[in-house]
Formats: structure tokens, sequence, C-alpha cells
């Protein structure tokens, strides 16, 4: 009998991911317009509201698909390096990748060959900004809820953030960690990489860690990722992983309100930035479902700036489906 068995509140899976990017139109019109994903909010960036936050997801913003971006226009170009999430994927309908490949050619992305990893094919690619990503066939994450008006048919449409691999200069204390502490199991081993799952794993539930000693140390800025969110049930949940983080030595956040979910951080021992989200309260906590994204979102304390804001973030024009 494992520990998985004994704790009631596992953390489920990935949540979100955010990453740092250039411009955020161009950000807008790749993964709106190119990747079909919906665009289920548009607000600022708390810390710097004269620049925006994107958020990016399924039909419903559903946990799992969610991919956050923190656009500044003129960034300087990120770098990958240890102790960092080096690479997204998401998963695709078996089938689909061949489409994948022929709509990121005629967008003008360069892709990478179909491999396969652990049973299942994939390929990757790299946003306009550098960030490498991936598509791998598998199964839909759990939750997962297709948008109608996407640009990319429901047979192929993108269904959530599969897994994420981070890359590590000693891989070992961030094996440990996982299993130990956030009590991921292992999968398997391919070369450099290991597979590890929360739960009973398949895709949503997975992080792959890649021991990479060459690696050197990287850069977050446009074009890296910034941090992983895991995603927990509830508040009393993230309250028991933040006690149990603390026991185990780790610095980690008081609980910080991010108004679609609630939030702890802290970094793992090679360095990446996790967090951990609540489910709730999701994304139609100030905007109805059916116009998620619609407007721009304001927290009430930067409401009396809206008028000033509007005037300094760039304009944004959401792509149209079918392309
Ligand atoms: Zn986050």
């Amino acid at each position: 009998m494992g520990l998985v068995e004994n704790n009631m509140r596992p953390i489920q899976g990935i949540h979100h991911v955010t990453a740092m990017s250039g411009a955020p139109q161009a950000n807008l019109d790749f993964y709106a317009g190119v990747l079909g994903l919906r665009l289920v909010k548009l607000t600022v960036n708390y810390d710097d509201p004269g620049t925006y936050h994107l958020y990016y997801g399924d039909g419903r913003g559903s946990p799992g698909t969610i991919l956050t971006f923190f656009p500044w226009p003129g960034a300087m170009r990120g770098r990958n390096g240890a102790g960092m999430a080096t690479e997204i994927v998401f998963s695709a309908p078996a089938g689909s990748l061949e489409y994948w490949q022929e709509r990121l050619q005629q967008a003008g992305v360069a892709t990478g060959a179909v491999t396969e990893r652990f049973g299942e094919r994939v390929f990757a690619f790299q946003d306009s900004d550098g960030l490498r990503l991936a598509i791998a066939e598998s199964a839909a994450v759990p939750g997962y809820q297709a948008w109608g008006e996407s640009a990319v048919p429901a047979a192929y449409a993108l269904q959530g953030v599969h897994s994420v691999t981070l890359t590590e200069a000693d891989a070992r204390a961030t094996e440990k960690h996982l299993a130990e502490v956030m009590e991921l199991g292992e999968v398997g081993r391919e070369g450099t990489r290991a597979r590890f799952r929360f739960g009973d794993g398949g895709a949503g539930r997975m992080v792959d860690v890649v021991q990479d000693d060459q690696a050197g140390r990287g850069r977050v800025s446009a074009g890296a990722v910034h941090h992983v969110a895991w995603r927990v049930a509830d508040d009393e949940t993230e309250l028991y992983w933040q006690g149990r983080l603390m026991k185990d030595g780790s610095h980690v956040s008081p609980v910080m309100d991010r108004t679609y979910f609630h939030s702890i951080y802290w970094r793992e021992p090679g360095g990446v930035l996790f967090e951990i989200a609540t489910d709730p309260p999701g994304f139609t906590v100030d905007e109805a479902m059916e116009s998620l994204g619609g407007k721009l979102i304001l927290p009430q304390w930067l409401e009396p700036m809206r008028e000033d804001l509007e005037g300094r973030l760039p304009k944004l024009t959401l792509p149209k489906g079918g392309r």
C-alpha cells in the first residue's frame, strides 16, 4: 500500500502553463488563429497593468487546457536551459499529426519529424518567439470541452496540455521531489528522458524530466516558460499541499488570489517555478461562458484606471475562425 492510495487529496495533473512572449497580436494570431484555441480571458498583468495577460484554453476554459502568456512587446528572447520547463506538449486525436504539420507549414512554421515517445506519435515546433511546443497523438485531457467556433475542425482540435518537459542538470533531485513529495509515479525511461504521472497518468497528468548536464543556464524571457501550475480540487487541498511542501523544506508562498484560481508557488530542487492552482472558481467568475475572452476584464482595484489602461494597451484583433 503506497502513499498514493493513502492520500485523499492528490494533485490531479496540469492546471496551466504560463510563458512569456513578444508582441501580443502575434501571440493571439498564433494560439487563437493557427492553433485554434479559445481566448478565454483577456486581462492585464496584475503586476504590470500596462501589459496584457492572455489566457487560452478549450471551449470552457477547463483546467488542464490552459496556456497563459505575459506579452512584452520588444522583449528580449529567452533561452532554454537547465532548471526550466523546456517544452509544452499538446494532446491531439489519433491520426491528426499530418493535418497539424500541413497547417503549421502553411502558416510558415517549421515542423520537426514525427517520432515516437513512450508509444505515442509526436512532433515538435516553435511559436514565433521560439517557445518550444509539440503535439502528441493521445487522449483528450480529463474534462476537455470542444470549442465550436475554433478555426480547427473538432476531429483535429488540440485537446489540452498533454505534458510538459523539464530539463535538469541534476534530474535526480527533481525526480525525488516529484516522486516523494508530490507523489507522482514513474512511467518509464527513454534515453535521458524519464516520464512521471499523477494518479493513473494519461494526457494532462504527465511530466517528463530530461537529464542534460550540458544545458547551462537559461533565461526566462520571450519564448520561455515562466512556470507550470498543477491542479487541485479545492482550497482545502491546496492548504494541505502548502503544509506538506513546507514540511519538506520547500519555500512555498502564501495563498494568492489569482481571480480565476487560488495559487501557491515554490521552486522544485532543479529551479523550475511550480504553482498549485485550484480548479474553482474558474473563468466564469467575472464573465459569462458564451462571451469569455470577448473584452478586456480588469480586477476591481484596476477598474478606476480602465480608461487610462485601455489607452496604453495595444489594440488587439481576435483572428476569425476558418482560416
Ligand atoms: Zn500560474
